[in-house]
């Protein structure tokens, strides 16, 4: 059995229909996916099931804190703003601390509607906001759209605002960035350097397959004595979505089990004989993995893998495409991640 660990802070993926179809997206979120859009009783049992367990950020509940809290997140949950206001209120009526929503920003086409829209927010107890900012979201959002979500949000939010990431917002803002830019110009701009910035990127989700050009690529084998990095079974920065998969970390596409009964799965655990799939994960076995999905009939990439997620979700890929596993869901992830 795997005993789950409490969980301390998170998102609420209010569906994973997007505006955008970003290249690095951990939950292959596009407009292709139905507009499965939580419903508000799954809204109201999940957010029941984590009040009480979301840890204030360090600064207070009315701060925010990247892994702290409970953000909405999606998918871009701007697109369903009644629902999104729904889940401040429910969130708010459950005394959940630090709350805050991402967003990419599309929405925020002129001052007046972006600023009604987060003060909206802000009455119904949203405490702050996380603005999406880097070369991947530049391609679908118009850089005039997100300077605009920073300069309101801070008028409306103060300190409790968030850039994630404010290395590119400063450099975008330094080379005079305007509208939208294709990856490849905006790489060509930046002498193709830019991809390899310290900046934190996972190669994980559709970044795995749409990112893979970019990075030197090895055998699985390389990969089979690496941890996951960082961890994924852990009690902060785990993902709820509208379907009622309980997400490990940043891991899209694994499900631990419904948070709707978040308490008897944290009391009972999971039975990982059941779980095959999970097993693997959980004892960092990765060969393991690998030939339980040779034994499918899977071949290894002869190109090979940029990362060990790469890796990880193209084996767990294959299998969605060969037999039911309750633990890869929701399935839809598997086909919009390329
Ligand atoms: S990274 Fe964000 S904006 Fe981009 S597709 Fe995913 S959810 Fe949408
Ligand atoms: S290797 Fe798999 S389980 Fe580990 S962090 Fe990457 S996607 Fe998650």
């Amino acid at each position: 059995m795997l005993k789950l660990p409490e969980p301390i802070s998170g998102g609420l993926l209010l569906s994973y229909r997007c505006t955008a179809e970003c290249r690095h997206c951990m939950y292959a979120c596009s407009p292709k996916w139905k507009g499965d859009w939580i419903s508000e009783e799954n809204l109201r049992k999940i957010l029941s099931r984590l009040a009480g367990k979301i840890a204030p950020s360090p600064w207070g509940s009315e701060m925010v804190s990247l892994n702290y809290g409970l953000h909405f997140t999606g998918g871009e949950p701007f697109l369903n703003f009644e629902l999104l206001l729904r889940a401040v209120e429910i969130a708010d009526e459950l005394k959940i601390p630090s709350t805050f929503v991402e967003t990419n920003c599309y929405w925020c086409t002129k001052d007046e509607t972006t600023r009604e829209k987060l003060h909206l927010l802000k009455e119904k107890g949203l405490r702050g906001i996380l603005i999406s900012v880097n070369p991947f979201y530049l391609e679908y959002v118009p850089f005039e759209r997100t300077e605009r979500a920073i300069r309101i949000s801070m008028e409306v939010f103060g300190k409790n605002v968030m850039v994630y990431q404010l290395e590119y917002y400063n450099l975008f803002k330094k080379l005079g960035v305007k509208g939208k830019i294709l990856l490849e110009d905006y790489l060509n701009l930046m002498k193709r350097e830019d991809l390899a910035r310290n900046v934190e990127l996972f190669l994980m989700g559709r970044a795995a397959y749409k990112l893979k050009d970019f990075y030197p690529k090895y055998p699985a084998h390389y990969f089979f004595n690496q941890p996951c990095q960082p961890p994924f079974i852990r009690n902060w920065h785990n993902h709820f979505d509208n379907y009622g998969n309980f997400l490990p970390g940043y891991c899209g596409g694994i499900s631990l089990g419904d948070c709707r009964n978040l308490d008897e799965l944290l009391k009972e655990g999971i039975n990982l004989e059941k779980h095959p799939v999970l097993k693997f994960l959980t004892t960092q076995d990765m060969k393991g993995l690998l030939q339980f999905a040779r034994d499918f009939g899977y071949r290894e990439l002869a190109e090979g893998y940029v990362s060990k997620c790469h890796l990880c979700i193209d084996l767990r890929k294959y299998l969605v495409s060969r037999d039911d596993f309750n633990e890869l869901k929701p399935k839809d992830f598997y086909l919009y991640l390329e």
